[in-house]
C-alpha cells in the first residue's frame, strides 16, 4: 500500500494525495512504552506516519531518525477553553512550547480538532503549511480533496478516526473499514491514537474504564481486547 506524509501533499499534484494512505497519528500524552508498542507496529508494517506531537519524550529522536516519519504540533486548547488556564498561557504560547520541542514542524492538529481563523493565521506565522484539523465522516460520500485558504495554508481533511469510529459504532453505526476508502480521485486521511492502538479498543467504555490505568502499560496490557479492534484495523494495512 501506498502511503506519504501530510505535508508532502501539495494543492497542484494530485499524484502527491490520490489513491495513496495518510496516517496519522496523535501523542495524546501517551506512556512511552504505549507510544513505543505504536511506533513498532507502525515500522512493522513499513508505512509513512505524521505524529502530531502534545509533549517532549526522548521518543521524538527516533521518529525524526525514521525518512517515513514527519513531526506535527498537537496543541491543545482545552483548558483555555474550560477557563482552567495558568495565568498568562496564551494560544500562542502553547503553540511555541511545542514549537520548541519540534522546530520546524510544518503541520497542525488542535487537540479535540480545535482551531480557529485567527489560529490559522499564526499557524502560517510560524510557517506551518499543512492544517490537518477537519474531520469528514467517510460514511458522509464526499470525495475529499485538499484546498487552500486565503493565506496559503493547505488544509487536509481526514475521513477516518479511531475514536469516532467506536464512537459511532456505540451508536449503532458503522462507518467504512480503511481499506475502501482509499482510491483515485480521494485523499484518505486516517487518524489513531496510541492508547486505542495498545487497547485494540472496540467500544468506548473499554477506554473511559481504563483511565485510571493509562500510564501503567502492564496493568493495561491486561485489558486489551481480543477481538477485532482498533489494533486489528491498523495491523490490516499491511
Ligand atoms: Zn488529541
Amino acid at each position: 500500500m501506498k502511503s506519504a506524509t501530510i505535508s508532502s501533499i501539495k494543492i497542484e499534484d494530485p499524484n502527491t494525495w490520490e489513491n495513496k494512505l495518510f496516517l496519522t497519528i496523535d501523542f495524546d500524552w501517551a506512556h512511552d512504552d504505549v507510544l513505543t508498542d505504536t511506533i513498532d507496529l507502525v515500522e512493522s508494517l513499513n508505512l509513512c506516519a505524521t505524529w502530531f506531537v502534545t509533549h517532549k519524550t526522548p521518543l521524538i529522536q527516533r521518529l525524526s531518525k525514521n525518512s517515513k516519519f514527519e513531526l506535527g504540533l498537537h496543541p491543545n486548547f482545552d483548558h483555555l477553553l474550560a477557563g482552567r488556564n495558568q495565568v498568562g498561557t496564551s494560544a500562542q504560547n502553547l503553540i511555541d512550547n511545542l514549537l520548541d520541542i519540534i522546530p520546524n514542524s510544518k503541520c497542525v492538529r488542535g487537540h479535540s480538532l480545535t482551531n480557529s481563523s485567527k489560529l490559522q493565521n499564526f499557524y502560517r506565522s510560524r510557517d506551518i503549511t499543512h492544517d490537518a484539523n477537519v474531520y469528514i465522516p467517510a460514511s458522509a460520500n464526499i470525495s475529499l480533496k485538499p484546498w487552500q485558504i486565503w493565506n496559503g495554508l493547505i488544509i487536509v481533511p481526514h475521513c477516518w478516526e479511531d475514536d469516532i469510529f467506536c464512537t459511532f459504532k456505540d451508536s449503532g453505526h458503522t462507518e467504512p473499514h480503511i481499506r475502501d476508502l482509499i482510491k483515485k480521485d480521494n485523499l484518505t486521511v486516517v487518524g489513531f491514537h496510541p492508547i486505542h492502538i495498545y487497547l485494540n479498543t472496540e467500544t468506548m467504555s473499554r477506554y473511559e474504564n481504563t483511565r485510571l490505568i493509562h500510564k501503567d502499560p502492564p496493568q493495561l496490557q491486561k485489558h486489551r481486547f481480543e477481538g477485532y479492534g482498533i489494533r486489528s484495523i491498523l495491523c490490516d494495512l499491511c
